[in-house]
C-alpha cells in the first residue's frame, strides 16, 4: 500500500527531507573521498579553462557527470549535476554568452537524466541478481547449444562450481545430467509448452549423486525466438532417501500388520470426538457420571465409531469372507454385552492414557460370542487423534479352560469331601467304638453293682451315669461325621481348654487306670479360652491320649507317665501331650498325619489324620516330636476366642 503522506508533504517536512538527503550524501562523499575530490578537481578546471578561453570545453562536465556516476549513487549525479550548472552559470556571467549557455545546460540536462535511468536499470538489474542469489534453489541459463550463461549462488552450494567455473561450461558434459525422457522429446515439450518439470540425476562436482527435481523454461527473445533455457532446480536426493525409509517402514508395519495372529483393527473415531466435544459444550463435566446416566450414548458412540481397516487375523476371528465385510460402523460386532467395556475404553480414550486394556465379549459377524482381551493404543501424533488401534486376542478358549478347571476343582474339591467323608464312614468304628467300649463296660458294671446280693444302688447310678456320658459322646460323633459330609462349618464357641481337657479326661479314666497310667496335669492358671467346636476338642485329645496310652502298654519296663500342659501366647491356647512310650517310629514319622498310617497290627491310621483335619478346620495347628523321657509329644493350638461377649 502506497502511503500518501510521502506525496504531501508540508515546508517543514521538505526543510526535514533535503536536510537529511545532504547528510546521506556528505556521509557518503566520505566514504568514497578520492572520488569527490577527482569530480570536484574536474569540475574545477573544466570552469577555469571554459572561463578563460573561449574553447568549448563545457561540454567536458558531462565527462564528470559520469565520473561521478561510476559511484552508482543518484545523489552523486544530482549533486555533480548541480554543480555543473552552476560552475556553467558562472561562465556565462563571465563570458555573456547567452546561446552557448542554454546549449551547454540543456547538454548537462540530457546527460544527467541519461545517467540516472541508466543507474536505475542498473540498481533494478544488480536487485534482481541479488535476489536470484537469495533463493535456495540453483539457478542456471544455458543457451541454445547448453552452454551456461549464468550460473547463481544456489547452484554454486548445490553442485560445487563458481560461476566462473561453470559459465561457458556446456550443462550436460559439467553436470552428468541423466533425463527421465531422451533429449529431442523433452526439446519437444519445451518448444510446445515452454516448460517442463521433472526429476533427474545429476553429478555435482565432488561427484556426489544428486536427485533434482527440475523446472525448465524456454526463453525467448523480443521476436519470440527460442535464445535459451532456464533451468531451476532443487536436491531431493534427502528427500527421497526419507521417502524410501517411509515406503520401507510402511511395508513394514503392513507386513506385520497382515501377518500377526492378533487381530488389529484401524477406527476412525473423529465422530465420537466431535460428539463428546459437543457434550463438554452443553455444559458435561464428568463423563463418566453421564454414560452412567445416559447409557444409551454407548451404543451411539459404538454405532459414529468407524472401522477403516483389520487384518488377515480380524478377518478370521470374526468369520468373515473379506476385510469389507467388517468395515464401517462398529455397531455389528459390538454387542450390549459389551458395551461397559467399550465405556470404560472411550473414558480412558478421552482421558488420553496412551494405552488401555480390558477383557470384552464381542460377537463374530454369524453372531457368536467372542470373549476377547482388547486393548486400545492410541497414536503419538497429535494429529493422529482421530484414529484408534485396537488389538484383539480371542480368549474364548481359555476363558472355556478356566471355566473347565473351575468346575474340574470344584468336582476335586467335592471328591475330596467325599474321600474324607469315605475315610471318617471308615473310622466310626475307630471313634465310636471308643464310647461303646464304655457303654458295655459301664452298663455290665451298673449291672453287676444291682445284681449283687445287696445292690449297691449308688455305684450302679455312678456306672450308669458314665454309661450315659459315653453315649452322648458316640452321638456327637456322629452328628460330627454327619455335619462333615453336609460340609457344615464347625459349631466354634467360646472354650476353656484346661475345662476341655478335665472333660475329656473324665470320659479315659477307665482307660489310664486299667493301663497303670499315671497322669500328670500342669493346666496354665490363665485359662485360655479358644474359638473352637466342643466334641470335636475332645475327640483330639481322647485320640491323642488313646495312643499315647496304646504307646506306653507296650512298655512292659519303665514308667508310664502321661503329661498334659496347657499353656497360651495371648493369640492361641495350646494343649501338649507327652507321654513316656518308645517315641515316634521313624518310618512313619514324615506322614504321621497321613490317612491310613498306621504301625499298629490293628491299627487303621486314621485317628491323627482326623486330629489333623479337626484342628485345621479351627484354624489351628498341631504337630508331633520326642520329649526329653524318649516319649512322643503332640502339640495342638488353637485360637483365642477374642469375642468376649459370646458367653
Ligand atoms: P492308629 O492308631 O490306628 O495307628 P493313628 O493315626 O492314631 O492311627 O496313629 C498313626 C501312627 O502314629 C500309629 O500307628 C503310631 O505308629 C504313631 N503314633 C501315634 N501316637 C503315638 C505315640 N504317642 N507314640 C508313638 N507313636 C505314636
Amino acid at each position: 500500500m502506497i502511503d500518501s503522506t510521502h506525496f504531501f508533504k508540508g515546508p517543514q517536512q521538505h526543510v526535514g527531507v533535503w536536510t537529511s538527503w545532504l547528510a546521506v550524501t556528505f556521509r557518503r562523499s566520505i566514504e568514497s573521498p578520492w572520488l569527490a575530490v577527482v569530480v570536484l578537481l574536474l569540475a574545477i578546471i573544466i570552469f577555469v579553462i571554459d572561463t578563460q578561453t573561449p574553447q568549448p570545453v563545457a561540454v567536458l562536465y558531462a565527462a564528470v557527470l559520469l565520473v561521478a556516476a561510476r559511484s552508482g549513487r543518484r545523489e552523486w549525479v544530482i549533486w555533480t549535476s548541480l554543480l555543473s550548472v552552476i560552475l556553467t552559470l558562472l561562465s556565462y556571467i563571465a563570458q555573456n554568452d547567452g546561446p552557448r549557455f542554454a546549449i551547454r545546460i540543456v547538454a548537462i540536462g540530457i546527460v544527467t537524466f541519461l545517467i540516472l535511468r541508466n543507474l536505475a536499470a542498473s540498481r533494478f538489474l544488480s536487485e534482481q541478481a541479488r535476489l536470484l542469489d537469495q533463493t535456495h534453489d540453483s539457478v542456471c541459463v544455458c543457451d541454445l547449444n547448453g552452454v551456461i550463461t549464468s550460473w547463481n549462488r544456489g547452484a554454486e552450494l548445490l553442485f560445487g562450481w563458481s560461476s566462473e567455473e561453470a559459465c561457458g561450461a556446456i550443462s550436460q558434459d559439467l553436470l552428468k545430467t541423466d533425463l527421465p525422457v531422451s533429449r529431442d522429446d523433452l526439446t519437444a515439450i519445451l518448444l510446445e509448452n515452454g516448460y517442463w518439470e521433472g526429476e533427474l540425476l545429476s553429478r555435482s562436482k565432488d561427484g556426489k549423486a544428486l536427485t533434482l527435481n527440475s523446472r525448465w523454461s524456454l526463453l525467448r527473445d523480443e521476436r519470440s525466438r527460442p535464445k535459451g533455457i532456464l533451468k531451476t532446480s532443487n536436491d531431493i536426493t534427502h528427500r527421497e532417501e526419507a521417502d524410501e525409509a517411509v515406503r520401507r517402514s510402511e511395508t513394514r508395519y503392513r507386513t506385520i500388520f497382515q501377518t500377526t495372529g492378533v487381530s488389529i483393527w484401524e477406527c476412525d473415531i473423529s465422530a465420537v470426538r466431535r460428539r463428546i466435544s459437543d457434550l463438554y459444550y452443553e455444559g458435561v463435566v464428568d463423563l463418566r457420571k453421564y454414560l452412567l446416566e445416559n447409557p444409551n450414548f454407548v451404543r451411539e458412540a459404538i454405532d459414529l465409531t468407524r472401522v477403516v481397516d483389520v487384518n488377515d487375523a480380524t478377518i478370521r476371528m470374526f468369520g468373515a469372507r473379506t476385510k469389507w465385510d467388517l468395515l464401517g460402523p462398529m455397531g455389528p460386532v459390538w454387542p450390549v454385552v459389551g458395551e461397559q467395556a467399550f465405556a470404560e475404553a472411550m473414558l480412558a480414550v478421552c482421558e488420553n492414557q496412551p494405552i488401555f486394556e480390558t477383557e470384552a465379549t464381542l460377537q463374530t459377524i454369524d453372531g457368536l460370542r467372542l470373549d476377547v482381551l482388547f486393548t486400545t493404543a492410541l497414536p503419538p501424533e497429535a494429529a493422529s487423534r482421530e484414529t484408534i488401534f485396537l488389538s484383539l486376542v480371542d480368549i474364548t478358549s481359555s476363558n472355556r479352560a478356566r471355566l473347565a478347571l473351575q468346575s474340574a476343582q470344584a468336582d476335586l474339591a467335592h471328591a475330596t469331601r467325599l474321600t474324607s467323608l469315605d475315610e471318617l464312614t471308615a473310622s466310626i468304628a475307630h471313634e465310636v467304638n471308643q464310647p461303646l467300649a464304655g457303654i458295655l463296660a459301664n452298663g455290665q458294671a451298673g449291672l453287676r453293682w444291682l445284681r449283687r446280693d445287696t445292690p449297691d444302688i449308688e455305684a450302679a447310678i455312678v456306672s450308669l451315669e458314665k454309661l450315659v456320658g459315653d453315649a452322648k459322646r458316640a452321638s456327637s460323633v456322629i452328628g460330627g461325621i454327619q455335619a462333615l459330609a453336609r460340609n457344615e462349618a464347625p459349631k466354634q464357641v467360646r472354650l476353656d481348654l484346661n475345662d476341655i481337657v478335665r472333660e475329656s479326661l473324665v470320659l479315659l479314666d477307665g482307660d489310664l487306670k486299667r493301663c497303670s497310667i499315671e497322669l500328670f496335669l500342669d493346666l496354665t492358671s490363665s485359662r485360655p479360652h479358644v474359638r473352637a467346636d466342643r466334641i470335636q476338642v475332645q475327640q483330639v485329645i481322647i485320640n491323642l491320649v488313646v495312643n499315647a496310652a496304646q504307646a506306653m502298654s507296650d512298655t512292659h519296663d519303665g514308667l508310664r507317665r502321661l503329661r498334659i500342659s496347657t499353656s497360651t501366647d495371648g493369640s492361641a491356647g495350646t494343649v501338649k501331650i507327652s507321654d513316656t512310650g518308645p517315641g515316634i517310629d521313624s518310618n512313619v514319622r514324615s506322614r504321621l498325619f497321613t490317612a491310613f498310617t498306621t504301625t499298629k497290627i490293628n491299627g487303621m491310621g486314621l485317628g491323627l489324620s482326623i486330629c489333623a483335619s479337626i484342628i485345621a478346620r479351627q484354624g489351628g495347628r498341631i504337630s508331633a516330636d520326642s520329649n526329653d523321657e524318649n516319649g512322643a509329644v503332640f502339640t495342638f493350638s488353637l485360637p483365642i476366642h477374642e469375642d468376649e461377649n459370646e458367653f
